[in-house]
């Protein structure tokens, strides 16, 4: 087995979080300042390894034994079935322990086995974004690392005082007031943002998925409702072939309801060659791609059925059987027929 050094974990999580700011810092300075947007990538990855690193430290000093630290850390060797000479079967491992440590998944489990709470809904839209951007050009990229550190910055903090039970100032030093003021800058903007389109006129049921929408040049969530529209007192509901919105990371403008929509589609997945069905359809009143099949509702108009089932036999009926007065198309043909015959 590989040998492993609890203390050095936590050296390198430090210094691999300590990097991962820098990068951000640079990747946020103006290019005259020396600034360099490729390294918004870079800040992720070591961000969200300083980070895996800092959780794998808190499972090795979790027990008293050192051997049983490492048997956690690295991944086990497998288990497999052989025969045991007498017609029965043994599970044995095979090999060695590997030189690989454990991935995410493993260290939920662990966490999960020794009683560790983490906030996971946050590191694994963390893990997605960072999966994400590694496809993405750099220069697309600054908006949503800045989310994406503005995320960490709560788990890092909760992590360090409750598990750690260090104080996150005095370990992260120099990264720690930079990722603070960050975070503070972050959230307000979002809340100002926020606030600014409550007069805009959006759709009640579509708020949700405004909260979804990010800037198509850099990422950014940090989007506001364009000044001039709503001095134009101009509402998205009925405006939305005109209705911007304005990026404060990046200054792009263009319109907001289509990314509100795609935000709705995007979410709505299915494969059809799993046999499965779409949940969202164009809506016969306003045309719009926001109509919930299932709910039988627009959540952009709020049009909604006449008829919701079948009077025969109850099946819930959709905007394409509204036209044979509260029938499923089967009865419908049934009544249809009858008619005929008398
Ligand atoms: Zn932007
Ligand atoms: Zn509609
Ligand atoms: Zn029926």
């Amino acid at each position: 087995m590989a040998e492993l050094d609890a203390e050095k974990l936590k050296e390198n999580a430090l210094t691999s979080i300590r990097l991962g700011i820098e990068d951000f810092q640079r990747a946020k300075q103006a290019k005259e300042q020396g600034g360099d947007p490729a390294r918004a990538l870079s800040a992720v990855r070591n961000l969200f390894a300083g980070i895996l690193l800092l959780f794998k430290y808190k499972i090795a000093v979790s027990v008293d034994d050192p051997d049983d630290a490492q048997a956690l850390i690295f991944n086990p060797p497998e288990v497999l079935p052989q025969a045991d000479g007498n017609g029965g079967v043994e599970w044995k491992p095979v090999g060695k322990f590997r030189k690989t440590t454990i991935d995410v998944a493993t260290i939920k489990k662990r966490f999960e086995g020794f009683d560790i709470d983490v906030d996971w809904q946050a590191i694994e839209k963390m893990q997605e974004c960072r999966n994400h951007l590694e496809h993405l050009h750099p220069a697309n990229t600054l908006g949503e690392v800045a989310g994406f550190v503005a995320d960490l910055f709560p788990v890092l903090r909760e992590f360090i005082q409750t598990q750690l039970n260090e104080q996150p100032a005095e370990v992260l030093a120099n990264a720690w007031p930079v990722m603070l003021a960050h975070h503070e800058f972050f959230t307000n903007t979002m809340a100002t943002c926020a606030a600014a389109w409550d007069d805009a006129g959006v759709p009640e049921l579509m708020k949700p998925w405004l909260d979804q929408c990010q800037c198509e040049k850099c990422g950014s969530s940090l989007l506001r409702p364009s000044q001039d529209d709503i001095e134009d007192g101009a509402s998205v509901e009925s405006q939305d072939k005109s209705f911007d919105y304005v990026c404060v990371a990046c200054g792009h403008s263009d319109l907001i309801a289509p990314l509100m929509i795609k935000a709705l589609n995007d979410a709505d997945d299915y494969d059809p060659r799993d046999g499965g069905e779409p949940g969202v359809e164009g809506c016969n009143e306003c045309d719009r791609s926001t109509f919930l099949i299932h709910e039988q509702h627009c959540l952009w108009c709020g049009a909604e059925l006449d008829y919701k089932e079948c009077s025969v036999c109850e099946e819930s009926l959709g905007q394409g059987d509204q036209w044979n007065g509260g029938l499923c198309g089967y009865h419908a043909h049934v009544f249809d027929k009858v008619m005929r015959d008398d």
